[in-house]
């Protein structure tokens, strides 16, 4: 009998790894991280980071199913500045890097669904770089009250490696190159590289250069309201990942180790 247990035990093992159903559902936050919509090879090292547009369309119609608000970057502005409750189950779309398909596959779909979301730029790539948007497919973005935008530094530096004077350039930089070109201020800033790319001596000099959000790679859901002692935590819905890791990540935050 024991050895049944025991035998049962194992084979949940695995289940238990790529599914995390036994993490407790976590209130407060959430906050999806994303970079492609698009269609991909999986030989493709940006196969994690692609979505293709029917599943993401998938995923908008669970988190409606599964009661879930989404919200733009000026209700969470707003909320945290007067103290406000956000609205029940608030979950804010973000996309790193502004990548052309953002434009030409996710825009039609925040459209059809009239879905806010919030894409972090590198300022220095925006109409220069092959496979990223122009300023006018990011004003146009903009335009449809949809979509707001942060900065993700002017060429995806890796702050921490960086000398602090050259942090700086980066990030009031590229905050004034948004404002620039967008016309509004620019209060949300997402490190490039994730953890690998910021520490300690980082973080203030985001606050310094006059943000009030910061964004990590770190998974969880964000208790709220957010006293701003940790960086924003995201969620990372990956390219072939099941709607099964969806509804995990959503409701804890992480779907594999
Ligand atoms: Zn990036």
């Amino acid at each position: 009998m024991i050895w049944l247990g025991i035998a049962i035990l194992l084979l949940l093992l695995p289940a238990a790894w790529r599914w995390q159903f036994w993490r407790p559902v976590r209130k407060g936050l959430l906050v999806l991280m994303y970079h492609h919509i698009g269609h991909i090879a999986p030989a493709d090292g940006q196969f994690p980071f692609t979505v293709t547009p029917e599943r993401f369309e998938e995923q908008l119609q669970m988190l409606k199913k599964h009661g879930f608000t989404p919200i733009g970057l000026d209700e969470i502005q707003a909320a945290a500045r007067t103290g406000q409750k956000l609205p029940p189950k608030p979950v804010l779309l973000t996309f790193d890097d502004g990548h052309a398909d953002n434009y030409e596959n996710l825009f039609p779909l925040l459209k059809k669904h009239n879905v806010k979301a919030v894409i972090f730029l590198i300022t220095r790539y925006i109409g220069q770089e092959k496979g990223y948007m122009s300023w006018d497919q990011v004003r146009q973005m903009q335009q449809s009250g949809l979509v707001q935008f942060g900065s993700h530094t002017l060429d995806h530096a890796r702050l921490r490696k960086l000398p602090q004077d050259e942090i700086l350039r980066q990030l009031i930089q590229s905050k004034k190159e948004m404002e620039d070109h967008l016309g509004v201020p620019c209060l949300a800033f997402c490190y490039p590289f994730g953890s690998g790319g910021f520490d300690k001596r980082v973080r203030p000099l985001v606050f310094r250069a006059g943000y009030q959000f910061d964004f990590s790679t770190k998974p969880g859901i964000n208790p709220w309201p957010w006293k701003g002692k940790k960086t924003l935590l995201r969620a990372f819905p990956r390219g072939g990942e099941t709607l099964t890791d969806f509804y995990v990540q959503i409701t804890r935050g992480k779907s594999k180790f």
